[in-house]
């Protein structure tokens, strides 16, 4: 998707700072962090939202949970905990239509969010 800024990213035709990468997924910084570690975490492949996931194309969902996993252990977080959420849609909190999971750390986080 060429107008697509998380596609750009991808491309490293947008900066980002990237803090992890496979074959299929890239990590790197939330532009406007809402935690000491909040990071973005998505597939390299353009899928716009949740509402978008195939059999095709299911297999990537589960790609980067196992990166956050391979992620959280690099980071050092994986005991202390973290945060993972996905919005969808204008009423769940999605701005950018590439789907993306949030990756929120470094402080206690409060339940229900905003
Ligand atoms: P959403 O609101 O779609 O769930 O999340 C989109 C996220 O992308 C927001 O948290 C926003 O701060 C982040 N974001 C928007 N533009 C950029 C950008 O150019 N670079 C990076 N690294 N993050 C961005
Ligand atoms: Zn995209």
């Amino acid at each position: 998707m060429s107008d697509c800024l998380f596609c750009k990213i991808v491309a490293g035709k947008i900066p980002a700072k990237i803090r992890y990468e496979n074959d299929d997924v890239l990590i790197f910084d939330d532009i406007e962090g809402q935690a000491p570690l909040h990071c973005l975490v998505i597939p390299k492949k353009h899928i716009a939202t949740l509402n978008d996931l195939t059999l095709d194309n299911h297999q990537l969902i589960a790609k980067m949970y196992l990166a956050v996993k391979e992620f959280a252990k690099q980071e050092g977080i994986a005991e202390q905990g973290y945060r993972t959420v996905i919005n969808c849609g204008e009423q769940g909190g999605q701005t950018v239509y590439h789907i993306h999971l949030h990756l929120l750390s470094g402080r206690n986080l409060q339940w229900p969010p905003g």
